[in-house]
């Protein structure tokens, strides 16, 4: 059976320089005030919910009712994301240089959908993703990393029986801790130390949560590229 290699998307396919994740991180914080919660209540739930759920979104569906699309739509669909990342072809290379013989590459996000093809599409990478494991906004009560269903659900889509066989880069490393207790065979952790984003409508400094290797078998890295050495028997 052929390996599978999973991508995270967002602050994984492109920097966290971008600055995205702040932005995403102030549409959401619009959209909890536009529930007419205070500032500061909107901030302390929308890191509450972000820490508890995994996304901010499920705490809002399980207290707030809100509709999941319509938040798509203001949240993520809002991003200006064409004037914040470009493509790379240095990604597009070490995407086109995976032996596809050997393994198939699939996004594996917390986003809606449309956000994930939107921003595959901007990266010029949409042409190499064999598949997208993404969550289902339409669905009630979706499951999203770090929940092991989400990823019993990928290796399902993807068709892989043998969890060993799978490949997977994401910079959360809560997400990629999960990935390994399940058994996934190579687990990495892109961890661009010294920059910051926003997780949870909180600034964090990347690199906070940084492990060693030897801890649980995740490699960290700092470039994608590193994946050519870390995962060479799937590259050409
Ligand atoms: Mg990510």
């Amino acid at each position: 059976m052929a390996s599978c290699i999973f991508l995270d998307i967002d602050n994984t396919l492109y920097s966290a320089s971008s600055g995205i994740s702040a932005e995403m991180g102030k549409k959401i914080h619009e959209y909890f005030t536009s529930l007419g919660l205070g500032e500061d209540e909107a901030s302390a739930l929308h890191h509450k919910y972000y820490t508890e759920y995994g996304l901010a979104l499920r705490g809002l569906i399980l207290h707030h009712d809100v509709d999941p699309v319509d938040f798509d739509q203001k949240c993520d669909g809002a991003l200006p994301l064409e004037d914040l990342i470009s493509p790379t072809p240095s990604l597009r290379k070490l995407l086109q240089d995976i032996d596809r013989s050997k393994a198939s590459v699939w996004g594996l996000t917390n986003a809606y959908r449309p956000h994930a093809e939107r921003v595959l599409r901007i990266l010029n990478l949409d042409d190499l993703i064999d598949g997208l494991i993404f969550c289902d906004y339409q669905k009630p009560n979706f499951a999203c990393k770090p929940d092991p269903q989400f990823y019993h659900d990928a290796l399902e889509k993807a068709r892989v029986s043998d969890p060993s066989k799978c490949y997977f880069v994401d910079d959360n490393r809560i997400n990629v801790d999960a990935a390994r207790a399940l058994g996934w065979g190579h687990v990495a952790h892109f961890c661009e130390t010294g920059l910051v984003h926003v997780e949870g409508g909180k600034v964090k400094k990347i690199g906070s949560d940084r492990k060693n290797d030897a801890e649980n078998g995740v490699k960290v890295i700092t470039d994608l590229e590193e994946l050519r050495t870390i995962w060479a028997e799937v590259f050409k």
